[in-house]
């Protein structure tokens, strides 16, 4: 157990030794209102990489200076664009090169990946799913069942916390699942759930799936880029997730996907269909009959959005110099700081506030994000920080998610967000 301090000395000391330092400096910190931001929504928007504008400007270029001729003479060809980002996101979420591509965005990429993994029958038709997902799941998985003539209060089963409780207990899941037997068709969960920060253990979950038959997908739009991924050694059957998020490619920016690769050459597997999906040496005969690219890119509908994919390519190439396990070890020890200063200010202060940390205690069952219950304060502390510098998230009733990111926040950031805390409380 590290010992840790609440002073500015030992955060600035903690930099210093930080071997990630550096990276601070490869990202534009937004100032807004004269005040250098304490940045913690990484986890909403990533920041923008200075690299960024190069890799764009290089596309515009070459679309300038060749036309049309750009998708095979511009220097990275745009006809194969996205494959100069399949290893380096495979190695983000652990995966084979086959089983992943960079394509669309990721509530689409959900439904494609659902049209081909939900394929319900008269008594296997239940999907299974975190109780409160993002609601773009929410909606997702109701127009998927509606979309096979189901009604979503039969088909979906949602798995939630216990009365009283934040956090979904894991035993609860697998009940359900063994529960759900035979009927269950699939499992679509948040790999880290959006508002507690709760990390699943993705790799039981679908073994438990697989045991009673169902298929097991997962959104991994809050752990890409932010969790350890064994996506090919868990097995897991599908993954989606944004790039925009801990992947700091840009608003909206392109989505990724995973398919296993037991599946990678199954072309009797239903899906929706495009001719970028179609086998690329006979795309361009533009004859009748879809024949699917093995693996992941048969998923693809259109060719590949070149500006979006060069400000993803840009963020790729930041996580291949540092790797998951780097970035994951600095992730740890940021978040267990944050962790500690918020105990320590409601030890001291606790006259004037009680804060609770939601999110699970332990590190293996999270990642960067803290979530934090305010009881008995409202927005004012929320609005009285955002005054001071810090970009949060704030989420009804009284919850602040604060996500120190390891690639470009630092340890004083979370000491000065402490701070930050400690005189709104104060003043409140
Ligand atoms: C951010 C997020 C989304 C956003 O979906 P888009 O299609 O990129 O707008 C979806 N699901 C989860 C769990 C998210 O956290």
């Amino acid at each position: 157990m590290v010992a840790y301090k609440s002073s500015l000395e030992f955060a600035k000391e903690k930099d210093l030794k930080d071997p990630l330092r550096s990276y601070r400096d490869r990202f534009y910190i937004p100032v807004i209102n004269g005040i250098e931001t304490i940045y913690f929504t990484g986890n909403s928007l990533g920041l923008q990489p200075t690299s960024t504008k190069g890799y764009i400007e290089e596309e515009l270029e070459a679309w300038k200076n060749w036309g049309v001729e750009g998708h095979f003479e511009a220097k990275r060809p745009w006809f194969s664009y996205h494959e100069f980002l399949t290893e380096k996101i495979a190695k983000v979420v652990g995966a084979k090169p086959i089983e992943v591509v960079v394509t669309h965005s990721l509530t689409t990429n959900l439904h494609l990946l659902m049209v081909s993994f939900y394929q319900p029958t008269a008594t296997r038709y239940k999907i299974l799913c975190e109780k409160k997902a993002f609601p773009s799941d929410q909606y997702a998985l109701e127009s998927q069942v509606k979309f096979h003539g189901l009604d979503p209060k039969e088909a979906i089963i949602e798995v939630g916390p216990r009365a009283g409780e934040h956090l979904i207990h894991e035993e609860d899941i697998l009940a359900a699942i063994a529960e759900a037997g035979d009927s269950l068709a699939m499992i679509m969960i948040g790999g880290v759930n959006y508002y507690s920060g709760q990390l699943f253990d993705m790799e039981t979950i679908t073994k438990a799936g697989h045991a009673v038959g169902a298929k097991v997908g997962f959104d991994l739009a809050h752990a890409a880029g932010n969790v350890k991924l064994e996506l090919n050694k868990w097995g897991v059957d599908f993954a989606a997730w944004c790039s925009y998020k801990y992947l700091n490619s840009s608003p909206g920016g392109v989505s990724g996907l995973f398919v296993h690769e037991r599946h990678a050459h199954d072309k009797s597997l239903i899906r929706f269909a495009g001719w970028w999906g179609h086998d690329k040496e006979t795309r361009f005969l533009m004859e009748p009959g879809f024949n699917p690219m093995p693996g992941a890119e048969s998923w693809q509908l259109s060719n590949a959005p070149v500006l979006g994919m060069a400000a993803h390519l840009a963020s790729l190439d930041i996580f291949d110099e540092v790797g998951m396990d780097a970035l994951i070890a600095k992730r740890i020890d940021l978040t267990n700081y944050l962790e500690f200063l918020i105990h320590d200010l409601s030890a001291r202060k606790g006259d004037l506030c009680s804060f609770e940390i939601i999110t699970p205690k332990d590190p293996k069952q999270r990642g960067a994000q803290l979530s934090i219950l305010l009881h008995g304060m409202g927005k004012g502390l929320f609005d009285a920080i955002t005054k001071m510098g810090v970009i949060a998230d704030w989420r009804e009733p009284n919850v602040i998610r604060i996500a120190p990111v390891p690639l470009y926040n630092s340890y004083e950031d979370v000491y000065r967000f402490s701070e930050c805390l400690e005189k709104a409380i104060s003043h409140d």
